[in-house]
Formats: C-alpha cells, structure tokens, sequence
C-alpha cells in the first residue's frame, strides 16, 4: 500500500487539517510505505509573499513531524524541489478534459475571493495535485472532505491515460475519516475551517495558545436551544460533537449520551479542555524543531531525493508511452 497526500505551506494549519488530514498521514506510516508533500506550487496559485511562503514551509514542515511524521519512516519532501510533478500535469493535462476542471467547485470558491486575478493556475490546480499523486502510483490518499471531487478528478485522469497508452498508472482512492472530515468554522458553522478564508476567531490553529483555544470553544456560534445533539438546524454544536468525537476517537452518538442534559457552558468547557491537551504536545515539539531551519531543510532535501527516484520512473515511463522525447526504455 502506498499513501500520498500533499498540505499547502499557507497561513498557519488548524485543527480542520490536523483531525481531517495529518493524523491520516500519521496513521499511514504505520498502514503502508507514506509519502507526503509541502505543495507550496499549490500555494503561488493566489498572492503570497515570497519570504513569507518560505518561513510557511518550515512552520508547516516543523508541524507536521511535531504532529508525529517521522522522516525515517515516511517520505516528507517540498513539491517544487521534484520537477517531475510540473512535467506529469502538463503530460496528463492531455487526457483532461477541460469541461470537468470547469465543474470544480473549489476552484469556484476561491476565485471568488480573489480580488485582483483570478490565476490559471487556481483553474489547473487539481491538474497538478493528480500529477501529485499518480506519479508515485499511489493506491490511497489521505484527505478531508472538501477535496472529494479533486480525487474523482485524479482518478478520471488516470483511467482516461491507462485506456489512451495503457496500464501504467495506478487509480487511487480517496481515504477521509469517519469522524472529523469537515470541521467547521466556530463562528460560522455552514463555512468549512479553512487556513485562507473565514473568520480568525472561528479557526483553531494548532499552534494557538491554550488561553486562545479555550477562548475560541467557548465563544463558538451555537443555536437558541439547549440540547447537547446533532441536527440539521443545529450546526455549531453538530460541530463540536465532532470535533469532541474525532479527537476522542469515539462515535457522536457517545457525546451526545454523555452530555445529555448538560447545558451548553459545560459541554463547551468539555470540548475546550479536550482540544487544548490534543494540541499542548505538538505546540511543545513545534518549538524545539522549528529553530532548527537548516535540519528542516535537510529532512526535506533527503525526501525530494528518495521522491524523485520514484517519480522520475514514473516520468520516464509515461513519456515512452506517450512518444514524447526521445526513444527510450521500455515501461
Ligand atoms: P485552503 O482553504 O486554502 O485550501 P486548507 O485549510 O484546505 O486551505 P490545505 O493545505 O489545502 O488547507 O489542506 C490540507 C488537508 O486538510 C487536505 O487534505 C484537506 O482536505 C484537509 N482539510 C482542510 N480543511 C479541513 C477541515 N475543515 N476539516 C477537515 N479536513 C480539512
Ligand atoms: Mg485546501
């Protein structure tokens, strides 16, 4: 079993991306031989300043083996150091249709927001995440629920190659968490927890303090009633019953008997208390690793290497097979 799956170097990640992502990633290097990817060529598709973007990568780089990556174990690299994935987008973007990269609803979101340019790099994005991950034929990837229509994407684009040039790359699928795949905004509960949009106060960063986290649970947007449960006309506290169940490790429905009865003041207390002792541990190794700026690089250049061999087969098989470059090995 191979795992891939990439995570942008943007602003600082929140609790969203760690329960619906990088404790998958975690998981997997357990499950099967894991690789994962700082895709800051994902990132320069909205505005970032340049020197901020590069102090981003070694925040999320120190985050991720705080959050318990351990490079021996997994494969942890920068996107843009493997050329190998810019050249597979444009090679598979021949087998894309551009009606379906159209239909993608993120891509939506997100240049809506977009005040000054919308970028064709915000359009081909979920392009270059399917070069991503089928250069290294992953079989599964690791991610939240928001990027389901990415991962039916990737997967069209590998089927369409292999009927086109034959059986070369593998068609992957998506692994979201049962409990946990899309946390929500505390201020905003219709709005998913993102790092680039939303309301500040309604996102928890991994590395907030634990006064900030307590201060965020507790002022979060609930309803008019006073039942501890899920519902539709409930969103804010369906949230926090899965942000309780997702880092506990539990099913809702345990919440919710537990808390039946309980107002709304203790059960967000709960929830608060519960959310700051699952950061406290990766706020503390996030900083004795994060100083380190020249071991980060190291760890990252050593990955790229071991990324690159892999990919670069993929490459070259892929070029053969479609006749592009010179006449080659065989795949
Ligand atoms: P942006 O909103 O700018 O795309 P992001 O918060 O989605 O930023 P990414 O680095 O794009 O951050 O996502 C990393 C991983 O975290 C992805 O697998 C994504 O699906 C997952 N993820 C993002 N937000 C949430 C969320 N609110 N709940 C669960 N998983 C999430
Ligand atoms: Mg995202």
């Amino acid at each position: 079993m191979r795992i891939f799956s990439g995570i942008q170097p943007t602003g600082r990640k929140h609790l969203g991306n760690y329960v619906g992502a990088i404790r998958q990633y975690v998981d997997g290097q357990d499950r099967g031989e894991g690789i994962y990817c700082i895709v800051d060529l994902h990132a320069i598709t909205v505005p970032q300043d340049p020197a901020q973007l590069r102090e981003q990568l070694h925040d999320t780089t120190a985050i991720l083996i705080a959050a318990g990556l351990d490079p021996k174990r997994c494969i942890l690299f920068r996107q843009s150091d493997v050329h190998e994935h810019t050249e597979l987008s444009w090679l598979l973007s021949a087998v894309t249709a551009w009606g379906d990269l159209n239909r993608m609803h993120q891509f939506k979101e997100k240049s809506e927001q977009q005040r000054e340019l919308v970028s064709a790099g915000l359009f081909i994005y979920p392009l270059l995440m399917a070069a991503d991950v089928l250069a290294y034929r992953a079989t599964e990837v690791p991610v939240g629920d928001d990027q389901r229509q990415h991962i039916e994407l990737m997967r069209d684009i590998a089927a369409r190659f292999n009927a086109r040039y034959g059986e070369l790359l593998v068609v992957p699928e998506g692994r979201y968490p049962e409990v946990g795949a899309r946390i929500m905004n505390l201020q905003d509960p219709e709005t998913r927890m993102s790092t680039t949009y939303g309301s500040e106060q309604g996102t928890v960063y991994i590395l907030d303090e634990a006064e900030s986290v307590r201060k965020k649970i507790r002022s979060a947007v609930t309803d008019s009633g006073t039942e501890v449960r899920r519902g539709p006309d409930k969103a804010g506290i369906t949230n926090l019953i899965e942000i309780l169940s997702a880092i506990r490790g539990t099913q809702p429905e345990a919440a919710e008997r537990e808390f039946e009865g309980s107002g709304y003041g203790d059960f967000k207390g709960a929830v608060a208390e519960a959310v700051v002792e699952y950061l406290a541990p990766v706020r503390e190794r996030y900083a004795e690793l994060r100083p380190d700026e020249a071991g980060l690089e190291a760890t990252l250049a050593a990955g790229a290497e071991k990324a690159r061999e892999i990919a670069s087969d993929t490459l070259a098989q892929v070029r053969e097979a479609m006749g592009v470059g010179p006449p080659g090995r065989k795949g």
